[in-house]
Order: C-alpha cells, then structure tokens, then sequence
C-alpha cells in the first residue's frame, strides 16, 4: 500500500455486530423488538420519557456495563491510530463504548453514545454510567427533568459535521467498515471523499448501497478483514 496521510474510518453496526451487540434494523422499523418512532425520536421520548429513558438504560447495560468486548476489528482500528504517523480520525455511527474500550482515541460518535447524557436545559453532557429517570436534576444548571441521553434520535442532526466534512475533504485513504450505505448522512461520506481525491476501501459482509463510491470493496468478517487492512496500513 502507498504511504497515506490522512485516514478518515467510518465504522457501522457491522463491527458491533460481531461483538453481540443488536441495532436498528431498516428492513423492519425494528430497534431491540421497539418501533423506532416509539423509542429514537423527540416525539416518541416527549409522549413517554420514562419508557424511552427505560429503554437505554436497558441496552446501556447490556451493550456498555455487561460482559460485552471489542473484538480484533476494534482493537486493530485502535492499533492503527497508534502506529499510524498521520493524521487517523475514527468517525463511528454506533452509540457503544467497544472503540474506546479497544483504545481508540481520536473518535466521533455522530449518532451520540449511551455512556453520555445532555441536559436539554443548558445544553452540558455528562458522561453517564446510571439510570436515567425524568426526576434526574442537572448538576450543572439544577433543572429537574431535563436530562435526555445524549443519543441523536431520528429527524436530529448528527453530532460534528463541520469536522467530519473537513476530514472527508483532506483525507487520502476512506475506509468504511460494516456499514449498509443506507443511512444518511454517513452514506454520503464515501462519495465525498472520493470526490475529494481519497482512495475509498469498504469492508463489509455483504457491498454497501454505495459500491460504486468505492475503490476496493472487501466482502468478509469485519474481525477477519479489518486487522489484515490494518497490518497492511502500518507495514509501510
Ligand atoms: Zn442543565
């Protein structure tokens, strides 16, 4: 491989997958066997915020407290940022803790994380390891009620943009790792890099809905694929 300078990673349920964490699921509506509309939006949240706080403080424990682990295709992402001598930013649009828990550093979490909470008061985030119930009081502004997890529901707009579309323009190799291509705006960020001059790669189980933005399309395990790219990455 040639010697890169600005990698830019996006990472989507794929790589979590393999680590036994479930996600929303398109095909269906369905997220952990709720209707999205009832549990991933502003509507949903203000018609019954104790049954959406319930529900991540359900899969905050069992996807960030419980007996989950990264496996090789975290750890490898992680490896990448600490042996690669450019600049690495890792973009992820899944809301677990596994690419910190692997050691990856430089990391945005566009769709939010459940160990994070806002107060829709003040607007501060507070890393979040509890239950959340609608009687919670801000520690910062004392406003009772208005803590919401920091997880960007459907209709909101991802968290740092400006800095991903600045990634995306000046990075030289795109990798996108286990994502469908389907949601946007992540789904456009191939295109933009490409666009912008950088050698795009995708590693899937099955091609992404945006095969023709990539150079090279890897169909295989995230835990198989994605340590291979890597020791290929940093052998230069
Ligand atoms: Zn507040």
């Amino acid at each position: 491989m040639k010697n890169y300078k600005k990698i830019v990673v996006l990472t989507g349920a794929g790589i979590s997958a393999e680590s036994g964490v479930r996600t929303f699921r398109a095909q269906d509506g369905l997220w952990e066997d709720h209707r999205v509309e009832d549990v991933a939006t502003l509507e949903g949240y203000l018609k019954n915020p104790q049954f959406v706080l319930n529900f991540y403080n359900n899969i905050r424990q069992k996807y960030c407290l419980e007996n989950i682990k990264a496996n090789t295709a975290h750890q490898a992402l992680a490896k990448l940022e600490q042996e690669f001598s450019g600049d690495f930013l890792l973009i992820t649009q899944n809301i677990d803790n596994l690419h910190e828990q692997a050691g990856s550093k430089n990391i945005i979490h566009m769709h939010g994380e459940l160990l994070k909470a806002r107060c829709t008061h003040c607007m501060q985030v507070f890393d979040w390891d509890k239950e959340m119930h609608v009687h919670d009081i801000c520690q910062n502004c004392q406003t009772k009620g208005s803590m919401r997890p920091n997880i960007v529901w459907f209709g909101e707009i991802p968290f740092e943009m400006d800095t991903i579309y600045d990634a995306l323009f000046e990075a030289d190799l795109f990798i996108a790792i286990g994502t469908s291509g389907h949601v946007y705006p992540a789904a456009g960020f191939a295109e933009e890099a490409k666009q912008a001059g950088a050698y795009s790669i995708e590693l899937n189980v099955t091609a992404s809905q945006q095969q023709s933005n990539f150079d090279k399309i890897i169909l295989e395990k995230a835990s198989i694929s994605v340590p291979l790219l890597v020791d290929a990455i940093v052998a230069k």
